[in-house]
């Protein structure tokens, strides 16, 4: 996840809450991505290791677990910068060119001057990023399977070219489709940070009640008196992925025949929000910032010793290997 500063129930939802259960299934690797962070904000910086800091305290709140997982950040961990110069002498540019999110970006994001090389090579910093740890699978959802679909093809052209005793190094890793269920901001787009309509995780119950007063709901509801309809109310998405049956049939029913009104029915929205939000924030009360620089600091060892033993086979592969006088 890029170091965007403090993470907003979209991405609790989107990734962090199905790391926590992969945790207990799978050896995992969660990195804060830094380096990528400087593909779009290489001209101004100072923003990266804060929002890094803010990151790893929300992924410890979210339950991540450091006994249970590598949490580590990407710059912290040397192979990441040299695996992706090995794998760009492979990649041809045309794949990364036809990468959706590459024009897209750039058109996004016009501000800033994204004609560079890093920017266009992101997707091999990606590729290398996974590579690295030869792992059987990368957890993502709908959006982001084009980026392990290009890792695959990356992998499968340097299995071409070069092999270690025959074998393999880098395995094709397959996509582990998570759900990412449909959570609208408080105007009803998509939550996103570049929309200002998030509400933060760490957002105390005041400013969750306040932010729900202001959200949009169905716009055929304009008086008390009219009926509505949850399936048309980003108000009702959210107590789709929030409440409990119970009270989801309680706002389709009011809702339907307007029986209760919108103020009521988001009050119920911030109830089942904060059920959700105060055990987050009360397990990131209980961190230090020391603690989580000590925390990242051993998951970027332990992730360190893993990428060095794919680099190994990776350099031999290559006929790369470090001499016995240039690694004294
Ligand atoms: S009652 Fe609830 S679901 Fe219906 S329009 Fe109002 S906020 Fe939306």
């Amino acid at each position: 996840m890029r170091p965007t500063g403090k993470l907003h129930l979209g991405n609790y939802m989107g990734a962090l809450a199905n790391w926590v259960k992969l945790q207990d299934q799978y050896e995992c690797y969660f990195f804060i991505a830094d380096l990528h962070a400087l593909t779009t904000d290489y001209a101004d910086t100072s923003r990266i290791a804060p929002n890094t800091l803010e990151v790893a305290l929300d992924f410890l709140a979210a339950g991540l677990d450091p006994e249970k997982c590598t949490l580590f950040v990407q710059s912290q961990v040397g192979q990441h910068y040299e695996l992706p110069l090995l794998l760009g002498m492979i990649t041809p540019l045309g794949w990364l060119e036809r990468v959706p999110s590459y024009k897209e970006m750039q058109e996004n994001l016009a501000s800033k001057d994204l004609t560079t090389y890093g920017f266009l090579g992101y997707p091999v910093l990606m590729a290398s990023d996974i590579l690295l740890y030869q792992p059987d699978f990368v957890p993502v959802g709908q959006d982001q399977q084009a980026h392990v679909e290009l890792t695959r093809e990356v992998a499968r052209r340097f299995n071409q070219f070069y092999k270690l005793d025959g074998r393999e190094v880098l395995p094709e890793p397959r996509v582990l489709l998570t759900p990412s269920p449909k959570l609208p901001g408080t105007d009803g787009r998509k939550m996103s940070k570049s929309y200002g309509n998030t509400i933060q995780l760490t957002d105390p119950e005041p400013e969750v009640r306040r932010k729900l007063k202001t959200m949009v709901t169905d716009p055929a509801r304009i008086r008390r008196t009219d009926t509505g309809d949850p399936d048309k109310c980003p108000v009702g998405d959210l107590h789709k992925v929030f409440s409990t049956p119970e009270t989801l049939a309680k706002v389709y029913d009011g809702c339907r025949s307007a029986g209760i009104g919108c103020i009521e029915c988001k009050g119920w929205a911030a109830d089942a929000l904060m059920q959700v939000l105060q055990p987050i924030q009360e397990r990131r009360a209980g961190f230090s910032e020391a603690h989580v620089e000590e925390i990242l600091k051993d998951g970027s060892n332990r992730a360190g010793l893993r990428a060095e033993r794919t680099m190994v086979e990776v350099r031999d592969a290559m006929r790369m290997s470090r001499t016995e006088t240039q690694e004294r």
